[in-house]
């Protein structure tokens, strides 16, 4: 297993492990595709490895058969979940399950993930087995956005942040992935330093509907069109979606701001960045991006996603509007 980039997060477990408390319930956040899940499995090894010395080892029974997603201590909730989304029967019927001791060892470990797709409900019934820790088990969580995140089950947890890998660690992942290296710059122009996410849209860029979403949006704000701007992120289906596309509007509206005041070389999303910047003022931009911040940090509150999606479309306009006028 190669973990790129995600210093700061390994540090901080690092931290955790060197000072002999290491948590019972860790909460990994970050942005779709930025591997919050490598870290979460590499983070239960660290808790079942049996090997001596630095922890994970990677080598003995338990590392191995963790990283090939055997281990019957490492549980993924959401994988048993009916249609794959988490439902409070499912979730009772799971959390009773872990009532009972671990199968090998002494420690099982829970991977929840997604949290942040959780109902209210099924975050209550999480928050009682989380409130009373068994000896045995441990907690891993995993949330694009923390947000939606009820906060009596975030103060229960370990919130620890996943960044984007930096362009020398983002070459090497992928080259390890036979992608040439004009095309790897290409890619990083696009994605930052989501490895995950470049990954995916090599592989077939159909399924990163948000991905495309958001750039559409950022080209239909640069050229003034609201209604394509309304149309692109009309056109994604689920809450989950749209969040995801506003998460990377709102990274590029912040290089957009960065680049226009001088101070970013706007060598993430490069394009996008500088249409944006030669369209607008810096307060404009600014307004936009405080719009964007503030949609992508919203609590979902509205049930219909096109009422929602259409929120958006007429905020990030209205605060371009309102800053020209000034
Ligand atoms: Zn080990």
């Amino acid at each position: 297993m190669e973990i790129y980039g995600k210093k700061r997060a390994l540090d901080a477990l690092e931290r955790f492990s060197a000072s002999g408390r290491f948590p019972h319930a860790l909460l990994f956040t970050g942005e779709k595709g930025i591997g919050k899940r490598v870290l979460a499995d590499y983070t239960a090894m660290m808790y079942i490895c049996s090997g001596n010395g630095r922890k994970p080892c990677m080598r003995c029974n338990e590392c191995r058969r963790a990283e090939q997603h055997i281990h019957p201590d490492v549980v993924y909730p959401l994988s048993v979940m009916e249609k794959g989304k988490y439902n409070a029967d499912d979730l009772r019927d799971f959390i009773s399950g872990c009532y009972i001791k671990p199968n090998d060892g002494d420690i099982r470990v829970c991977v929840f993930e997604s949290l942040d797709s959780m109902s209210v409900i099924c975050q209550n019934t999480l928050l009682k087995f989380i409130e009373e820790p068994l000896d045995f088990n441990r907690y891993i969580f995993t949330a694009d956005r923390k947000e939606p995140v009820l906060q009596t089950v975030l103060s229960r947890v370990t919130a620890v942040a996943v960044d984007p890998a930096d362009r020398v660690e983002f070459a090497k992942a992928l080259s390890e992935h036979g992608i040439a290296a004009t095309r790897i710059e290409e890619l990083y122009g696009l994605f930052g330093g989501n490895i995950g996410a470049a990954l995916k849209y090599e592989e077939n860029g159909d399924d990163m509907q948000y991905y495309n979403a958001a750039v559409k949006v950022c080209d239909a704000v640069a050229e003034k069109k609201e209604l394509e701007c309304l149309l692109a992120i009309s056109s994604l289906k689920t809450r989950e979606e749209i969040f995801a596309a506003l998460g990377i509007i709102t990274d590029i509206f912040a290089q957009a701001a960065a680049y226009k005041s001088g101070k970013g070389t706007a060598e993430k999303y490069p394009d996008r960045t500088k249409r944006i910047a030669s369209a607008y003022s810096l307060g404009a931009i600014s307004k936009m991006y405080g719009e964007a911040q503030r949609l992508y940090g919203m609590s979902f509150t509205n049930p219909n996603v096109k009422l929602f999606a259409a929120e958006c479309c007429g905020a990030l306009f209205d605060a371009a509007e309102n800053a020209n006028r000034r």
